[in-house]
């Protein structure tokens, strides 16, 4: 098992991923007075396929892999969400992040509904080669249930825009006709969008941005640690040390990295990171000191912390310990239910993922609407829009946690789940 495997899913059978989700819509339906048919509606994944996938390696051998799509919810538009290539991925988790596009797409008011992919391997393991066969193999086995109106795939974690690439050839060469707006998070020679590598992380650093306005605080000079420093660690780290924020930690798989002066430059981050595909060893390029145990980053007394890697790791066994004044959640789920809970009592503010994150789906959908047309934007243009989008959903949030005096996770999920109930019961069952 590696390292990262080791630390990123701590759920036990009887508190799956899916069934620990579920439990904040369960309290966002208690204050909507939903009824049980039309949580049932909403609450559950409308299909979930399984695909076994045999795979020709480079040594000759043929090995067996498992693949999941899952369409949790279409009541607002095609299902949107990405694929995971992670040893550790399981039904139950595709179906929690499928759960999790559903309301994400909501909250941010974009016509789509959700849905996610995963496939349980090493990318790290596997040549480039391999991972091409892998990602036709998958996408071949799942055509019929993908579509550019359909179900649209993306970027998660392990996977990128070369694997989005052979996502796109593999769908076009079966359905011989011109469809890039099949995938999102495509490379620009490709029909890509500009901005969309580093959206999510924009679009953490434009919650936060508005958070400190809401408060009415200067963001310049906070300090930041980030957990996880792959896509969207990595751009929330760049974007806020731009609007003047002090990085005084990152972390990885390979350790947590700390500057005491709270200066850690993300653009050396990023480049050590390029040359050496993880932060080991950063501590010899730039003055950090290193801690053996990664999780000591969600510890730290900054004043926002970002969790980007995986799900579960604020705990209850940890929650206690963690300091920051604000927590923004770049990854999806990082935080369960009774750690939020304790967060909650104790005042600490969380920009929930399905908000803080939204930014990856935001610029995807706006990627899907420049292939529909033809037509492509300029980076500030996509930048601008997000940014309105954005500061849009949190003002709805802000302002239904404000009016009801509940937290921000909640209020997402009570405007997410009335647009979708709404958009349900005015399709009408059939859907
Ligand atoms: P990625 O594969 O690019 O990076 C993941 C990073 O987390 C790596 O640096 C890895 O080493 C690190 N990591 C894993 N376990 C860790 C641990 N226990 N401690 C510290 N670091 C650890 O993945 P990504 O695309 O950046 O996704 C990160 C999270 O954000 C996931 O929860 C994903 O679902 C979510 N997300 C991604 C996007 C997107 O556009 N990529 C959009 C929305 C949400």
């Amino acid at each position: 098992m590696s390292a990262e495997s080791a630390v990123g899913h701590t759920t036990t059978p009887s508190q799956t991923v899916f069934a620990a989700a579920e439990r904040f819509f369960d309290d966002a339906a208690a204050i909507l007075n939903l009824n049980l048919n039309q949580i049932a509606i909403v609450k559950k994944p409308r299909r979930s396929v399984i695909v076994q996938m045999p795979v020709f390696m480079d040594d000759g051998r043929i090995q067996l892999f498992e693949g999941f799509r899952v369409l949790h919810n279409k009541a607002r538009g095609p299902g949107k969400g990405g694929i995971r290539f992670h040893p550790d991925v399981t039904l139950d988790e595709v179906q929690a992040l499928a759960f999790w596009m559903t309301f994400k797409c909501a909250v941010v008011g974009i016509p789509m509904g959700g849905a996610k992919g995963g496939v349980v391997c090493d990318p790290s393991k596997l040549s480039n080669r391999e991972l091409e066969n892998l990602t036709r193999r998958y996408v071949a086995e799942l055509y019929d249930v993908l579509g550019p109106d359909v179900d649209i795939p993306a970027p998660d974690v392990g996977t990128n825009p070369q694997v989005m690439g052979w996502v796109l050839d593999t769908y076009l060469m079966h359905s011989r006709k011109h469809q890039p707006g099949i995938v999102t998070g495509k490379s620009i020679e490709l029909e890509g969008s500009e901005g969309r590598l580093g959206a999510t992380g924009r679009g953490v650093e434009y919650c936060v941005r508005r958070f400190y306005k809401h408060v009415g605080k200067d963001l310049r000079g906070q300090t930041v640690a980030v957990q996880g420093f792959g896509n969207v660690g990595s751009f929330s780290a760049l974007f806020l040390h731009q609007d003047g924020c002090r990085i005084a930690a990152i972390s990885d798989v390979t350790g947590a990295y700390v500057s005491d002066s709270a200066d850690i430059d993300p653009h050396l981050a990023m480049e050590h990171v390029r040359k050496r595909r993880s932060l080991d060893g950063f501590e010899r390029v730039a003055k950090v000191r290193k801690l053996a145990n990664p999780r000591e980053i969600l510890e730290l007394d900054v004043e926002v912390l970002v969790p980007a890697a995986l799900e579960n790791q604020i705990l209850a066994d940890n929650v206690r310990k963690v300091r920051a004044r604000l927590i923004a959640e770049g990854a999806n789920g990082p935080t369960n239910y009774e750690a939020d809970k304790n967060l909650a009592e104790r005042g600490i503010p969380v920009i929930p993922d399905i908000l803080c994150n939204a930014g990856g789906v935001t610029v995807s959908y706006l990627e899907w609407v420049q292939n529909r047309m033809g037509l492509y934007w300029s980076e500030a243009r996509v930048n601008a829009d997000l940014e309105e989008i954005m500061n849009r959903a949190f003002d709805s949030v802000w302002l239904c946690a404000q009016e009801r005096k509940i937290s921000l996770r909640l209020a997402a999920y009570v405007v997410a789940i009335q647009r979708v109930v709404i958009a349900s019961e005015l399709r009408g069952l059939y859907h």
